[in-house]
């Protein structure tokens, strides 16, 4: 299927993008903008501003979308939360956003590293607003109590598509735990604005996909990113359609009637392409 003109990119490889790049490698600090291979990496690097990616570079799942390696994970990193602090000082950054691999293997899941990172780098930069996009912990609420207790501005878990597909597209998640972690973390600490994403384009129905954002409402989740699908390597799964800017539109507009208090909705969005500014109207 031959990508259609609204999905090219605009080179971009300046000044910014080394900074980014120098201050990434100085401090030993993955990225899912790298790892994810995603396409506005030149964009945002251009804008000086990038997504950490924590706990290693390999994750424990396999779901079939994604670029990131899918193997035996690594040692967690005990310099990992100073060093993310220091970048999100270099980079000047004035909302940073932080994800990471899932650590099945991970008795907590990866939590303390998560709450050791808010801490640095709330430590290192009191002005900086911080968002989490976590993976689901396998549901465990004492592993969530601990991420929540960090106090992130934006709790971020993506329902990633809609539940008829997730059997074939993420084998080894769940759509009710997802929306579970979601639902916890808003009861538990209701200030924390709590986020979601789907990519479209993996043969989801348009009525499944509206089903899915009045899930994600049912749970009072604040935050909606969509974006398109891109199939990363022939080994992953196909695109099944581009989904047109039209239809992006409407389903931001069925997003604002359903009450999400901040919409991000097109082609080339991702769950922190822009991030800062969907949390500026609040
Ligand atoms: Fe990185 Fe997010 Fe930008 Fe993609 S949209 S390059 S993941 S900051
Ligand atoms: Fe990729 Fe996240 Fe799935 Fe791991 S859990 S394969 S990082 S989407």
């Amino acid at each position: 299927m031959k990508k259609p003109d609204w999905l090219k990119v605009k080179l971009q490889n300046g000044a910014k993008t080394q900074n980014v790049n120098n201050i990434l490698v100085s401090l030993s600090l993955n990225t899912v903008c790298s790892e994810a291979n995603c396409p506005n990496k030149m964009e945002c690097f251009e804008r000086g501003t990038a997504t950490f990616m924590i706990l290693g570079k390999n994750c424990t799942r396999n779901c079939r979308f994604c670029n990131v390696t899918q193997e035996s994970p690594e040692e967690v990193n005990l310099d990992e939360a100073k060093n993310v602090a220091m970048a999100v000082k270099k980079l000047k950054l004035r909302h940073a956003v932080i994800t990471s691999v899932t650590r099945d293997d991970l008795a907590d899941q990866g939590a303390n590293q998560f709450a050791k990172v808010v801490n640095a780098v709330r430590l290192e930069n009191p002005n900086v607003t911080i968002e989490l996009l976590i993976p689901d912990m396998q549901g465990k609420k004492d592993c969530l109590d601990i991420v929540l207790n960090s106090n992130p501005e934006v709790l971020n878990h993506n329902i990633e598509t809609v539940k008829e597909l997730y059997l074939d597209v993420r084998p080894m998640a769940d759509f009710k735990r997802s929306l579970e972690v979601l639902e916890y973390s808003k009861k538990t600490k209701p200030k924390i604005y709590t986020k979601s994403g789907l990519m479209l384009g993996l043969g989801e129905k348009s009525d499944q996909v509206v089903e899915t954002l009045k899930c994600l409402r049912s749970v009072d989740c604040d935050i909606l990113t969509l974006g398109q699908y891109l199939q990363p390597s022939s080994k992953h799964i196909k695109v099944k359609e581009y989904v047109s800017p039209a239809q992006f539109d409407e389903y931001k507009a069925i997003a604002s009637d359903l009450g999400f208090k901040s919409i991000a909705s097109a082609p080339l969005v991702r769950s922190s392409y822009f991030a800062e500014d969907l949390i500026d109207s609040f």
